[in-house]
Order: C-alpha cells, then sequence, then structure tokens
C-alpha cells in the first residue's frame, strides 16, 4: 500500500466525481487524473467494449488530447486477458509480448502494466489501465481499492448509457409517431412512399433509401420510391423473385428468406470505397409484410454522420429501428395499396360502362334506318364525335362480293366544332337526318377507291383476309394500302376492324388519330372492334333490304306490265269483235256509194257529200284493219332477215311520204347479226314509227334510223333506234302512248304504238321511248338474236 495515500479521501473524491452532473466522458477524465495524481501512475486510459466487434476501443486518457482511433482486438495482450478473465492483470516488467500488435503508441516504455475490467455484476464496459514507467507495487489493498473506484466507473458508464438509451428512445417512439402519423394521414401510395423514404433517411442519418414494391402478379420489385444517394448495384429497376444473376446478396436475403440483412453492400462497384471511408456496414435491407406475405424491401444505404470515435457504419440499433419502421408502415402501404387496385379496377369497370353505353347508344342510332347511305353517315359520325369514340378520321370500305374487292364507301373527319363540348347527347347527334357535310380533302381519295382482295398490301385488305383488327403506331412500316395515296389519312397511328356479318366480312372500318397526333391504344382496338361488329350486322341487314326492295320493285313493274297486257288484251277482243261486225255492212255502205257516185251527173250538187261518205268509209276500213292487226295473236312466217334490208324497204316504200312532208331520212345502218322475224310484221312497226315521225313534224324535219348490238347480260340483241326532231312527247302523255286507242291527234286511231308493242313482245323484244320534250323523240326497239328466238317463238 502507497504510503501517504489517504483512502477516504479519495473514496470521497472518487464518489465527488461520479456523481457530478458534469458530461460522463469528462467525469472520466477526472478518474483519470485522480489515479494519475493519487495513486502515482504515469498514464491512464480507459478502453470501451465493443460488443458487435469484439473489439476495445481507446475512449478516455488522463491526457488533454484525444485518444488514438485504435481498435484492439482482445486476444494476446494484457488490455483484452482483463476482458477474458474478468479480473485485474498486473505485468512487471513488461515485455515486448505482452503488448497488442499495434499498442506500441499506447504502452510502449512502460515497466508496469495493470488492466482493470470495468465491470458491475453482468456487464463488461471497458477496462482501465495503468501504466509506470518505473517498477510499481500493486498490493493486494490497492487492487481491491482499484477495483471498487473501477465498480464505481461502471456504473457512471451504465447510467450514462441507460440515460443515453433512454433519450435516444424517447426520440425513437417520437419519430416513429411521426412516421406513422405522416403515413396514415394519406391513402395516397406514392406520397406514402415519398413520406417513408424521407423520414427512414433522415431517422437513420442514411445518405439515402429505397423502397421496392412487388409488382402484383409479375414477381417484380421495382424501386417504387428513393431518396438521396443509392450506390449503383443497389439502383435495381427489376429484380425478380428468384435466385438470379447480377441480383445482389443483401436483396437476395431479403428477398429470397424474407430476412434482414445488415453488411456491404455486396455486387456494388461502389461498395469498397465505402468501405474504405470507415464502415463495412453500409446497407441495411428490411422485407416489408403484410398479411404474412412478402411485399417489398425497405433499405437504407451509408451513414451520412457518426458520432466522433464511431464508424460510418450500421448497427444491430439501426437495424431494429427499421425493421420496427417496416413493421409500422407495411399497414398503411397494404392500405394504400390496395386502395390503389380497387381504384384501378373502379376506373376499368366505369371506362368499360362508358364504352358499352356508348355501344348501346350506337347500336340503337343504327337501327334507325337500312338505308345503306344514312346507316354509313350514322357509324361514321359515332367514330369520330367526341360523344362517340372520338377517333380523328374514319374511314368504310364496304366488300363488293362479285368483284372480291372492297370498295371506299363513307369518310368522316372530325370538326372543330365537334372537338368542343357539346352538350347534346349521342343519340341526338346521330339522328339519321343529319345536314350534310363537307366531304374531307385529305380522304377524297378513298371513296370509291377499290381494292381487290388478291393484290394484298395495305393493311385494309389484310384484315378483310385475316378477319382481325390491327393497330399501327408511327415508324411500324405498315399502311392502310399497298401503294400510298395522296392525302394524309392514316399516315401515323391507326387501327382497322374487319366488319363481319355471321362470319362473313362484310366491309373494314378504319379509324386515325393522326390529326391529334395521339397513339392508338389497346381499348381503341378493343372499341372498335366491338363498333366494326354490330356496323357488320346493321351493313348486312342494310344490303338486303335494298336486295329485297329491288327484287319488290322488279315484281310490281312485271306485275304492271302483266295487268296491262291482260287489259290491252280484253280490250282487243273486243275492238276485233266490233271490227268483225262493223266490217261486213261497212264493205256494203262502201260499194254501194261507190256505184251511187258512178250513177250521178257531173254536176250533181250532192256528188260532194256522196264523197265524203266514200273517204270517211276508207278511213273506217283503215282503222277496221288496224283493230284487227291489234288483236291478232299470232306470228306469220318467221324467217332469219337482217334488219338493214327490212329498214331499207320500209324507208324505200315511204319516199315519197318523206319527200312530200319535207323530211330528211338519215341512216346509220351498222353490222349487225340476223334475226328471227316475221318480216311483215316488222315493216308495220316500222311504218307506224316512221308514219308517227312525220305527223310529228308538220314542217318538215330530220328521222334518223340507226342499228346496232346490243349485248344484255348473257343475251344478244340487235336495236334499231328511230329518232325525230319533232316536239317529242310531253311527259303527261309519256305513260298512256302504248294503250290502245290513245292519240293526241284529231285523226289518229291510238292504235299505232300499241301495235307496235304487240308485234315486239311477240318477239320477245322490248320496246323504250326516250328524248326530250321539246327535242325530239327516240323509240328504241331490241329484238333478240339467232336461234334462241325461233326457240321463243315457236
Ligand atoms: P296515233 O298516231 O294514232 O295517235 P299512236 O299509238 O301511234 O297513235 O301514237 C299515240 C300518241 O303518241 C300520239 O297521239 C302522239 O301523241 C304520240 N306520239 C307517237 N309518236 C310520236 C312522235 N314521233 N313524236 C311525238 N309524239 C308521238
Amino acid at each position: 500500500m502507497s504510503a501517504g495515500l489517504d483512502r477516504y479521501s479519495l473514496l470521497r473524491q472518487v464518489i465527488r466525481i461520479s456523481n457530478s452532473t458534469v458530461e460522463v466522458e469528462r467525469r472520466l477524465h477526472g478518474l483519470l487524473e485522480l489515479f494519475r495524481r493519487e495513486l502515482k501512475v504515469d498514464r491512464a486510459h480507459i478502453f470501451s467494449l465493443d460488443r458487435d466487434s469484439n473489439t476495445l476501443i481507446p475512449r478516455t486518457t488522463d491526457e488533454d488530447r484525444k485518444p488514438p482511433d485504435l481498435p484492439l482486438r482482445l486476444e494476446g495482450h494484457f488490455v483484452g486477458r482483463a476482458v477474458l478473465t474478468r479480473r485485474p492483470v498486473v505485468i512487471g516488467p513488461a515485455s515486448d509480448q505482452d503488448l497488442p500488435e499495434n499498442g506500441q503508441a499506447l504502452f510502449g516504455g512502460y515497466k508496469t502494466l495493470t488492466a482493470f475490467p470495468i465491470m458491475d455484476d453482468q456487464v463488461i464496459y471497458g477496462v482501465l489501465t495503468l501504466l509506470n514507467r518505473e517498477r510499481k507495487e500493486y498490493d493486494p489493498g490497492l487492487l481491491g481499492l482499484i477495483e471498487t473506484i473501477t465498480t464505481e466507473m461502471a456504473g457512471t458508464i451504465r447510467n450514462s448509457r441507460l440515460y443515453t438509451e433512454s433519450k435516444k428512445r424517447i426520440a425513437e417512439l417520437s419519430v416513429l409517431y411521426e412516421v406513422a402519423r405522416a403515413v396514415s394521414s394519406t391513402i395516397e401510395l406514392d406520397r406514402i412512399l415519398d413520406t417513408v423514404v424521407n423520414m427512414t433517411s433522415r431517422i437513420l442519418q442514411a445518405e439515402g433509401c429505397s423502397l421496392n414494391v412487388l409488382e402484383a402478379g409479375t414477381s417484380t420489385l421495382r424501386i417504387s420510391a428513393q431518396h438521396g444517394y443509392i450506390p449503383q448495384g443497389c439502383r435495381f429497376k427489376h429484380l425478380v423473385n428468384t435466385l438470379e444473376e447480377n441480383v445482389p446478396e443483401d436483396l437476395y436475403r431479403c428477398v429470397n428468406r424474407r430476412t434482414s440483412y445488415i453488411g456491404p453492400a455486396s455486387g456494388d462497384p461502389e461498395c469498397p470505397g465505402m468501405r474504405a471511408q470507415g464502415g463495412d456496414k453500409p446497407v441495411i435491407c428490411v422485407p416489408l409484410n403484410f398479411k404474412g406475405g412478402f411485399k417489398g424491401v425497405l433499405s437504407v444505404y451509408n451513414r451520412l454522420t457518426s458520432p466522433p470515435g464511431r464508424s460510418r457504419e450500421f448497427n444491430r440499433e439501426d437495424l431494429e429501428l427499421l425493421n420496427t419502421m417496416g413493421a409500422m408502415i407495411s399497414s398503411s402501404l397494404e392500405n394504400a395499396l390496395t386502395f390503389q387496385t380497387v381504384d384501378g379496377l373502379a376506373r376499368h369497370n366505369e371506362m368499360l360502362v362508358r364504352n358499352l353505353s356508348y355501344l348501346y347508344v350506337i347500336s340503337g342510332a343504327m337501327m334507325t334506318t337500312v338505308k345503306m347511305n344514312e346507316l354509313l353517315s350514322i357509324i361514321t359520325r359515332a367514330l369520330t364525335l367526341r360523344q362517340g369514340l372520338g377517333f380523328d378520321r374514319a374511314l368504310i370500305m364496304v366488300m363488293n362480293e362479285e368483284e372480291d374487292a372492297l370498295v371506299g364507301a363513307a369518310i368522316r373527319e372530325m370538326k372543330p366544332a365537334d372537338r368542343q363540348e357539346d352538350a347534346r347527347p349521342l343519340e341526338e347527334l346521330l339522328k339519321p337526318d343529319q345536314p350534310p357535310e363537307e366531304t374531307p380533302a385529305a380522304m377524297r381519295d378513298f371513296l370509291g377507291l377499290t381494292l381487290a382482295l388478291q393484290e394484298n398490301g395495305g393493311m385494309l385488305i389484310r384484315s378483310a383476309v385475316e378477319k382481325k383488327p390491327f393497330a399501327v403506331n408511327p415508324d411500324q412500316g405498315f399502311y392502310l394500302t399497298g401503294s400510298p395515296l395522296p392525302g394524309s389519312f392514316g399516315r401515323l397511328a391507326f387501327a382497322v376492324a374487319p366488319m363481319l356479318a355471321k362470319g362473313k366480312v362484310v366491309g373494314v372500318i378504319a379509324v386515325d388519330k393522326d390529326l391529334s397526333r395521339r397513339q392508338v391504344t389497346d381499348q381503341d382496338v378493343q372499341n372498335l372492334s366491338m363498333l366494326a361488329n354490330l356496323a357488320g350486322l346493321a351493313i348486312e341487314n342494310s344490303m338486303l333490304y335494298e336486295y329485297i326492295e329491288q327484287a319488290n320493285q322488279a315484281l310490281s313493274q312485271a306485275r304492271g306490265r302483266l295487268i296491262e297486257a291482260e287489259k290491252l288484251a280484253a280490250l282487243g277482243e273486243m275492238a276485233a269483235g266490233m271490227a268483225h261486225e262493223i266490217r261486213n255492212p261497212l264493205v256494203s255502205i262502201g260499194g254501194f256509194t261507190r256505184r251511187l257516185l258512178k250513177t250521178m251527173a257531173e254536176d250533181s250538187p250532192q256528188k260532194y257529200y256522196v264523197q265524203v261518205i266514200i273517204n270517211e268509209v276508207s278511213r273506217l276500213e283503215k282503222t277496221l284493219s288496224d283493230v284487227l292487226d291489234f288483236s291478232r295473236d299470232s306470228l306469220g312466217q318467221m324467217e332469219e332477215h337482217n334488219l338493214n334490208e327490212v329498214i331499207a324497204e320500209a324507208l324505200y316504200v315511204l319516199r315519197r311520204d318523206f319527200k312530200e312532208g319535207q323530211i330528211n331520212v338519215y341512216k346509220d345502218l351498222n353490222e349487225i347479226p340476223q334475226v328471227m322475224i316475221d318480216e311483215r310484221q316488222i315493216k308495220h312497226v316500222l311504218f307506224n314509227l316512221f308514219f308517227n315521225s312525220i305527223q310529228a313534224m308538220p314542217q318538215g324535219g330530220e328521222l334518223r334510223v340507226k342499228t346496232y348490238p346490243v349485248q344484255s347480260q348473257d343475251r344478244a340483241f340487235v336495236a334499231i333506234e328511230v329518232s325525230d326532231n319533232g316536239p317529242g312527247i310531253p311527259s303527261e302523255v309519256l305513260p298512256n302512248i302504248f294503250n290502245p286507242f290513245f292519240t293526241t291527234k284529231d285523226s289518229g286511231t291510238g292504235l299505232g304504238l300499241s301495235i307496235v308493242h304487240k308485234i315486239i313482245s311477240r318477239h320477245h323484244g322490248e320496246v323504250d321511248v326516250g328524248g326530250l320534250e321539246g327535242a325530239g323523240a327516240v323509240f328504241t326497239i331490241r329484238l333478240p338474236v339467232t336461234a334462241e328466238s325461233g326457240v321463243y317463238l315457236k
């Protein structure tokens, strides 16, 4: 025991220093100074024990300068031995073997070395070393005294740790409260994610923080939010939930084993640099589990600031804090994710309902008409109205089955007025009776454009042939037609869809978004396809309707002709009967009157009356012969003739009449095939037509006769056209001219044209009348050619 040491006063000083209110480091420093002064030691140090790394770190010395940053491993030296044996170690005289490898600076040159564990009954907090340059005796009494003082030191350190710890815990609790409040204040995922990464960085004093959320259904982790600095290797965008190449070990563990990771950011080229700065734990990753399921990873990188004497790395406490935060934000995150999914679904549903209601309105509008042009206008409007499908432009190509080709049938472009807010509902805008619109110039070339399906080229044909819709966006190298048309329709983004009815393609719809320079989306194609299906059925119906309409018209015309024919037959029969009755008495009247005339004196005043009777009788006889001609039902001699010759003869017979009437005759008789005719009757037809022309031109004029071959459907005809430049036939007269006894002339019988009609019908031919009122009349006769006619006429 050292002489002069007042233990009582020493212990009193120790207790005073230990319990003072100054900062713990200064208290420890005071104790070391006390040792030097009172126990006559040359140097005193306190080392802290770091349990994580099992190293001793110089903490306080009796000098005024900072202790060197020199961590000591526990094995192989006297300081470590005090920890390992939990007992004081006294060495003297000391040799180099007793010193730590890197301990020369601290311990070199001292003869007596002592080390005392600073511990209570449970925990070792560190080691106190007392060094003397000369030999110094430590008797059991002194050792006991120093041990008592180190126990007091342990209490000081423990209290200070407890104090710091509880201050830290309170601080942590308040930040956790802050985090919880922040993340539960909103349901918006993005805001929650941002708040989490910001606060986590701040609370853990990290240089950066990232939050990776597992993408639903794809097992892909994405960086969903990040803050500050993130090492390159950790900036993964796609990280699959299985062991893959290049998956950093830290994240792999977190993702695949669902456990936290603390350590170096493996696989990170920048990491060695960070380690060189003094830390090898620059990353913590914790898994985020909601309802037992793994949903993501929360990571922090590189500590920003460290307390003096500590390395720039994360420790277990940081890991625990991050784990607690992870658990806390998990439920808020889950809520936000669920909300986002539900919100997305709701939006999708809303869109579906909206599209369905559009289609409902559009299909209703299509049902309001069966007229093709109205229908096409409704469809193009439905496609290009803002309230409808909202495409910039639309084109409808309709299938022509006979030619196996698509034909451009309708086009429309969204007008500036269509883009404006229009309060009118779609129903109203799709009514058939809309005012006509101008044809958009850029699309004009598509109207009437015929694209043969065999040509193969362009998306219009492809859609029809493959019966599939397509969307084409800029620079994909596909065009609407094989060779580009002028104008700009469908140059950038367009979509095509076939219009199908009962599995058959009835046409193709094309739309574009070139004017507004938007992309064509999958949803656009889906909407277009649905509309095209409805349009296909409507167009098929309209085509059927048009076909039925035409058939109906043909039927009613045929019925009209039949009624007419029956009427004519009845009239003819009656007329023939009357003609027979009248003929005999008329012959007698004629004969006797002529005889009477002969007996009369030249100057008899009655002679004039008798002459009138004779003239009128011969006119009556002519009428009678016309009536009998008309009622005669059969054809006479059927022979092959060249109509040019028959016409030439008929004209020759009437040459005097033409001359007297000052009528110039022009013949345009072309090469024509032979026809089977009753020559006498056909001449009768020609006479009647020529006479009518002569009578129509009392002041003279021109008569033209033309012949030419005609091919109609699969039958051959020869046509005779007789035209004059008389006054023509007024439109109100026209429907009656073939009726028997219809005449506009004072002395007409009204039988000429009905006989023409009857004779030509008997030859299975046709008569047409044309020409314009005031510009002459044109009669066209068509007679069937060759053997066929023979067959018909039997
Ligand atoms: P008709 O000559 O006895 O009047 P048609 O049956 O030959 O009887 O002619 C009927 C009517 O058709 C004529 O009354 C006349 O009004 C009109 N018509 C016939 N041919 C011509 C013609 N070439 N130019 C003008 N009208 C004509």
